[in-house]
């Protein structure tokens, strides 16, 4: 059989420029592989998935709409059902993670080892769009890559790209370090780009800053793993690259979209998975609105995920990218539930507030918004220099006015603002 890499991005190369009829005729067929799979070898999926079966061993994809969305806390609490008792040749090795518990649920799942080739295949397609040469060299800050936790050097290794064999790749664990070793790092290793995630890749500016110095420039960006607001991708652009990817994905449904390289949408790796935005009543909702995403992907045969809410929102693109290339997109993708603030007037929304605004106030370097109660917020600053005297009272009032809202502010000057347990940084935080 010929290696499925190869034959992945050979079909990625045709099926973007495809009819939609024709993509959704891809996307039906492997779906029906994965929902006979799942029925047939996951406990779980027998109830889960008896309206398609209703009429035999054929799924009816009418009843599409009644299969259950299986949200994290469901799939952890069963994570066993979800395994498959036995997985196809085809899909090769199963390895067993976890999730890295940015949710406060850390998932125990199953990969395939085809959904990270399906995965390396969707990042080929990338890095092609954005005319990134696979074969250079290219530092990645992560803590999933053996070796990458020997400190101060992480590890080195060829093809970080899988099938371009010249590229060297070189990793350093982004928990175990901060901002000033990775800085360090990076300095120690030049390389052509650079993979981080956003908060992480904004740290090293700062701290090149701090240190009135300037940070290494790279000819691509690489992103992924948290929200890029618009005010940090603004600095990234300044200081680090003029060319940002900015990817969306997760551990256990592996590669979903990637922005445009020519527009603002996000392009669905439509080949790969099935992706819903649906409203509260767990039906699509239309172009142009906001839902939560629910994600089916195809190669996972270790552990099939059949309409997964992964937690995150995100909203419809109203029409197809002008691009020409035939995927959905994603307008905006707004992050985890636990950003949505929510007030006591019934009023919620994800914030995204232009930070400008409130550094014409104080010129902070970093923030951070936590929501703990109906109307009360606590502000952390990041500031250059904690003798600076500002307005604390014109800072609240911004604040309640980019909220819309009358709520009482906290804030307090940090030298650092935590990450969770996974290593992540959230601008803005509800605890409700
Ligand atoms: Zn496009």
């Amino acid at each position: 059989m010929s290696d499925p890499f190869l034959q992945f991005t050979q079909m990625l190369e045709r099926s973007q420029w495809w009819e939609r009829a024709r993509l959704e005729a891809l996307q039906r067929k492997a779906l029906q592989r994965i929902l006979i799979h799942a029925w047939q070898q996951a406990p779980a999926y027998r109830e889960r998935l008896a309206p398609l079966f209703a009429a035999g061993d054929q799924p009816d994809l009418s009843g599409w709409n009644d299969i259950p969305v299986l949200t994290r806390k469901v799939a952890q609490a069963r994570t066993e059902d979800f395994y498959a008792r036995q997985v196809p040749d085809q899909a090769g090795e199963s390895f067993e993670q976890q999730t890295s518990g940015s949710t406060g649920m850390p998932l125990r799942h199953r990969t395939s080892a085809l959904q990270r080739v399906a995965s390396q295949a969707a990042a080929a397609r990338c890095l092609d769009w954005y005319k990134v040469d696979p074969n250079k060299s290219c530092a990645h800050f992560s803590a999933t890559v053996p070796g990458a936790s020997d400190l101060p050097d992480g590890t080195m290794q060829r093809e970080w790209q899988r099938g371009s064999p010249e590229g060297i790749g070189y990793w350093l664990d982004h928990k175990l370090t901060d901002s000033a070793q990775k800085l360090a790092w990076l300095r120690r290793n030049p390389t052509n780009y650079l993979g981080a995630s956003p908060n992480t890749a904004l740290g090293i500016v700062l701290e090149a800053q701090n240190t009135q110095s300037e940070p290494p420039r790279y000819e691509a960006l690489m992103l992924g793993g948290e929200m890029l607001t618009p005010h940090t991708e603004t600095i990234l652009r300044a200081c680090l690259s003029k060319k940002l990817i900015n990817n969306y994905g997760s551990e256990e449904c592996g590669r979903m979209a990637v922005c445009c390289p020519e527009y603002k949408n996000f392009h669905l790796h439509e080949e790969f998975c099935l992706i819903e935005v649906l409203d509260g009543e767990n039906s699509a909702v239309e172009p142009g609105q906001t839902g939560r995403v629910v994600v089916t992907p195809f190669y996972n045969f270790a552990m099939p995920l059949i309409r997964y809410a992964i937690g995150d929102y995100a909203t419809l693109s109203a029409e197809s990218c002008s691009c020409g290339r035939s995927s959905r997109t994603l307008s905006k993708i707004m992050g985890r539930e636990r950003h949505l603030f929510r007030f006591g007037n019934g009023t919620s929304f994800w914030p995204s507030l232009r930070i400008e605004e409130f550094q014409a106030i104080v010129p902070f370097q970093q923030w951070q918004i936590v929501q703990d109660r109906e109307d009360h917020l606590n502000i952390s600053l990041i500031l250059p220099d904690t003798d600076i005297l500002f307005d604390r009272t014109a800072f609240r009032i911004a604040i309640c006015d980019a909220f819309r809202q009358q709520v009482d502010v906290d804030i307090t000057l940090v030298r650092d603002i935590p990450r969770d347990s996974s290593g992540k940084f959230e601008e803005f935080k509800s605890t409700l």
